[in-house]
């Protein structure tokens, strides 16, 4: 009989209800200590091993557990905390692990973390996921240790509990690339010779205790690297491998391209490949993994959330299996990814609930596989079969309008009728906006008051129409507001808006919305991604009855105020039958619909907001035109329908542009608003060197501090801005939106930034 053996990468620990959260949040209140936060730890890791084991996993995966994130763990694990978090950080171990992931208060003034305390580390997405890790720091004085017990204890744990042990780490070279040099021009890449020999006693520490495998995560062979970087594998992986210890080596995300030899050659008993992303090196890396190398393949998708073609999978991986006589079947990367379950989802839709799999039901899918391919007995094969056949047919996935539509789209529908400068002219005579024109991001603060009416109409305890007149109520407040402080560019301020992708994927056909299908985002921060599964169509306009009301209360010009496709597309878990540049597209000619709709208003300015265009960039840098290509033509669809005196404008979280500012400038939005403050301006530069055609609002203070920024301290940021880009293009804002601030520190703050603008006109 041929083996086969299936594993996972690594699990969700949130826990079904968020316990991690619960537990997480209670103890930085103070109201529990440590004790009860590693008691709820052990729990949801003895939980989740079990399910490992009741799956049929021969191993369960341990080391994937962290009370913040992974990476941190690793940091704590090697002893190469910065010197900021030393022992006076805190006084147990812990302590100074969430000092790291938090920033630590110094004692005597109680005040904020960075300025009297030590700052936390730095959080960065993890690859091309909505994970964020805490970012190593390192420099030429960066030691290593084998400090941290947590992992062997894990360890121990889980053999206390009769499970059969695969430890998971991060790997020397995917570690020591994610960190960050604390001096320019250091070369993290210096320190590998001092890693390494902590990594071997770690492997031989693990083998010693009985564990039998250790997986070792390298997703950066997935990535362009500096050749320096491809050898240092090499030498690495010899020196590890004369631990003993037997080495899964574990790559995802991203094919393998000219990393696939190498990775194939490395000395270690297996290789993990992502068999989604990388479905057609499949057959390549089968061939060059020498016998007795074990082959895990990545057959299940750990980056979403539906069921798989197990049909398909037989088919692609019965050769394999007969080449080498043992596979290894994992999904293709760690669950962290998905949603714990689909088990507590009643409320939805069971037809679409049907196509869907979860971390859980993954798990279920992969025993299936293997039943299959030992041709034993596999019952679910058949409903999974039935699943697949509905979703494929099913007439709520497939709109022949939506279809008609797409294929019937003029290829101008993403241009604008004139040019900027023939926009720009009509749009000043229409607006008649002083120079350095304020204005806000768009969202004013979510206070208790409508986050608590929010909630009770959601339940059914209020009716509709006492919501609808309390959210006037808060918009006219708003309107009000902005008229005080003397803003020349009002927003009707989003109360109305629980998420800005929420918002509009509950008004839109081709979305589901689950209960529980939490994500882990950061720490305890989860997301809960809308599920696209279907043709997107607008059948009612969604925000124009809020913006004209609260343009009903002004002489001043009102923002209309929506999300983009982009944003939209890579904040939900997208459907995987069709091109995500086809979704984009039609969630485009959607969004499409509401500008024209709020043109036809006489709403004459609207924002479309992409704060995740940039994040949406493929990993490897080959792959970045195609998407930038319909991801910006997206944006242009949806803009297109704007005549040339409705002003568009684009926000963007970051300033980061310096790499794709042509195609920042090809989104040819008369306006662009970024973050640019806490860099003090210096990411306006590029802009200025490129020649920024449009005009550009620079973020002029952080709305991420309730600190109050003074007028001078605008007005200066705005001066060193006029020195980059015409006086005559640029806007006064905020970095971002204020729904997550309190109204006086807003106000004051609006008020000192007007004072500031008018200095500058002065
Ligand atoms: N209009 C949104 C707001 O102000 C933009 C948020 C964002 O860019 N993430 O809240
Ligand atoms: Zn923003």
């Amino acid at each position: 009989m041929k083996t086969l053996h299936t594993h996972v990468l690594g699990f969700p620990r949130i826990g079904a209800r968020r316990e991690l959260k619960t537990a997480l949040e209670a103890f930085w209140r103070g109201d529990t200590g440590e004790a009860e936060l590693e008691a709820a730890g052990a729990a949801l890791r003895a939980r989740h091993w079990a399910l490992q084991a009741g799956a049929g996993l021969e191993l369960v995966t341990v080391g994937d557990f962290a009370f913040y994130d992974q990476m941190a763990n690793h940091i704590a694990l090697f002893g190469c905390e910065p010197a900021r978090f030393g022992p006076d950080a805190g006084a147990t171990p812990l302590a100074r692990y969430f000092a790291m992931a938090r920033g630590a208060q110094a004692a005597c003034c109680g005040g904020h973390a960075g300025e009297h305390g030590s700052h936390a580390l730095d959080m960065t997405k993890w690859f091309d996921t909505n994970y964020h890790y805490l970012v190593p720091e390192f420099g030429p004085d960066t030691a290593f240790t084998l400090a941290g017990e947590r992992l062997l204890a894990e360890v121990a744990e889980a053999q206390a509990l009769g499970h059969r042990v695969k430890a998971s780490l991060i790997g020397p070279l995917t570690f020591l690339w994610l960190g960050t040099a604390r001096e320019a021009g250091f070369d993290r890449l210096s320190l590998l010779e001092k890693l390494l020999p902590v990594y071997t006693a770690l492997l031989m520490r693990l083998k010693a205790e009985g564990v039998e495998w250790v997986q070792v995560d390298e997703p950066i062979l997935g990535l362009d690297l500096p050749q320096e970087w491809r050898n240092a594998f090499e030498i690495a992986y010899w020196l590890l491998a004369q631990s003993g210890a037997r080495i899964m080596l574990a790559t995802y995300f991203s094919p393998l391209e000219e990393n696939l030899g190498l990775a194939c050659r490395l000395p270690v008993a297996g290789l993990h490949v992502d068999g989604v992303r990388a479905a057609h090196e499949l057959t390549s890396v089968c061939d060059w993994l020498a016998l007795p190398k074990v082959l895990s393949v990545g057959i299940v998708d750990g980056r979403n959330i539906w069921r798989t073609d197990l049909d398909a999978a037989i088919a692609r991986l019965a050769p394999l299996l007969d080449k080498r006589g043992e596979l290894w079947l994992a999904p293709s990367c760690s669950l962290l990814h998905v949603p714990l379950s689909l088990a507590d989802e009643d409320a939805l839709d069971p037809e679409v609930r049907s196509w869907l799999a979860f971390a859980t039901e993954k798990l279920d899918e992969l025993a299936t596989l293997k039943a299959a391919l030992q041709g034993a007995h596999a019952p679910q094969l058949a409903v999974a079969r039935a699943a697949i056949a509905s979703r494929a047919r099913s007439a709520r996935v497939h709109s022949d309008a939506v279809a008609a539509r797409v294929r019937a789209l003029p290829d101008d529908a993403d241009r604008r009728a004139s040019p900027f400068a023939a926009r720009q002219a009509l749009q000043r005579a229409r607006l008649r906006l002083p120079a350095y024109p304020t204005t806000t991001i768009g969202s004013f603060p979510q206070t208790a008051a409508i986050r608590a009416a929010r909630a009770a109409f959601r339940r059914g305890a209020l009716p509709l129409a006492q919501y609808q007149s309390a959210m006037r109520a808060e918009i006219a407040h708003a309107v009000a507001r902005q008229e005080a402080i003397g803003l020349d560019v009002l927003v009707h301020g989003e109360a109305e808006r629980n998420d800005m992708v929420e918002y509009f994927g509950e008004q839109l056909d081709g979305f589901v919305f689950t209960r529980h299908g939490w994500v882990q985002s950061y720490g305890s921060r989860c997301v809960k991604p809308p599920v696209l599964y279907g043709d997107v169509a607008r059948g009612r306009a969604m925000t124009v009855a809020w913006s004209a009301h609260a343009q009903s209360l002004s002489a001043r010009p009102v923002k209309g105020m929506l999300t983009g496709p982009v944003t939209i597309l890579q904040w939900s878990f997208v459907r995987d039958d069709q091109p995500r540049a086809l979704t984009a597209l039609q969630i485009a000619l959607a969004m499409r619909d509401e500008v024209a709709d709020l043109q036809a208003a006489g709403i004459g300015i609207i924002q479309i907001d992409e704060p995740a265009l940039r994040e949406g960039l493929p990993l490897r840098r080959a792959r970045w035109g195609e998407y930038l290509a319909w991801a910006t033509r997206a944006f242009r669809i949806t803009a297109g329908a704007a005549q040339d005196a409705t002003q568009i404008h684009t926000h963007m979280c970051y300033a980061e542009f310096n790499d794709i500012l042509p195609q920042i400038a090809a989104l040819d939005a008369d306006v662009i608003t970024i973050e640019t403050s806490r860099s003090d301006m210096a990411l306006l530069d590029g802009f200025g060197e490129y020649r920024y055609p449009n005009e550009i609002g620079p973020g002029v203070y952080d709305i991420h501090s309730p600190a109050v920024p003074s007028t001078d301290a605008i007005e200066r940021l705005l001066r060193k801005a006029a020195q980059v880009i015409p006086a005559a293009n640029l806007w006064v804002n905020p970095d971002c939106g204020l729904k997550t601030r309190g109204w006086a520190e807003t106000e004051a703050a609006l008020v000192n930034m007007v004072a500031a603008a008018r200095r500058l006109r002065a």
